[in-house]
């Protein structure tokens, strides 16, 4: 189990600050979407829960405990990248042990952590191929299975499906509910897309130069927009 509690997060870039005291409290295993447009520091905030970039001010707590000073692969967080992270020239099996093989994990144990990940991922029989041999939905899949194997409790994506084309990415989104379902996992996910923010969130945190406008429930957000930009970004007519 994880939760996530974000406390006054706050980051300037010299002197230009974009996020002005983001407070947030994630529950377990809830999927979160973060949504606004471009610019509004949706990266730099996921970049700062992983641990890739430092916050200026501000904590971030998992499961209660303040991980804020902890390297990245301390956090028990991972970082869903993009498809194209992946390594043309190895197999899928040996991207997706990347990380375990990294950690000198006894081959045994990779082959286990490896062989359930492409399991989970219906990525089974296609361990020995390249990934230039597979689709661009198989492809995300890889690049997930790469953090699955380290057993992360908060999974973290930015814009995973914007690469890929509309039929998939409608397929991939489905995929990825079932997928957090399977895993148990706490899971931010990051778009531009209100479509997919709406259709995949429990709730929605609406991010808006820096702060955050809004956080309910796709139903809330819809129905009782807490401000204009919510009412006009989540598309309500009226
Ligand atoms: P989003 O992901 O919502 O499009 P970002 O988090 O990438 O937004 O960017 C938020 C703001 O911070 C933008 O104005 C961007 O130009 C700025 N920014 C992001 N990274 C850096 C950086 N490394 N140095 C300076 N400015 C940055
Ligand atoms: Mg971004």
């Amino acid at each position: 189990m994880a939760t996530l509690d974000l406390r006054n997060i706050t980051k300037s870039f010299g002197t230009a600050k974009v996020l002005h005291g983001i407070d947030l409290a994630v529950k377990d295993r809830e999927f979160v979407v973060f949504v606004g447009p471009s610019g509004c520091g949706k990266s730099t905030l996921l970049r700062i829960i992983a641990g890739l970039e430092a916050a200026t001010s501000g904590q971030i707590l998992i499961d209660g405990q303040n991980v804020s000073d902890l390297p990245p692969v301390q956090r028990g967080i991972a970082m869903v990248f993009q498809s194209y992270a992946l390594y043309p020239h190895l197999t899928v099996f040996e991207n997706i042990a990347f990380p375990l093989r990294v950690a000198k994990l006894p081959e045994p144990e990779v082959k286990q952590k490896v062989g359930r990940a492409a399991e989970i991922l219906k990525l089974t029989d296609k361990l020995m191929l390249k990934p230039g041999q597979l689709s661009g939905g198989q492809r995300q899949r890889v690049a997930i299975g790469r953090s699955i194997v380290r057993n992360p409790k908060v999974f973290l994506f930015d814009e995973p499906l914007s690469n890929l084309d509309a039929a998939l990415r409608g397929d991939m989104r489905v995929e990825l509910s079932q997928l957090q379902r399977e895993l148990d996992a706490t899971m931010i996910y990051v778009t531009h897309d209100q479509v997919e923010a709406m259709t995949m969130a429990d709730r929605i945190v609406v991010l808006n130069a820096g702060r955050i406008e809004q956080f309910g429930s796709p139903m809330e957000l819809y129905h009782h927009p807490a401000t204009r930009f919510v009412a006009t970004f989540i598309g309500q007519p009226n």
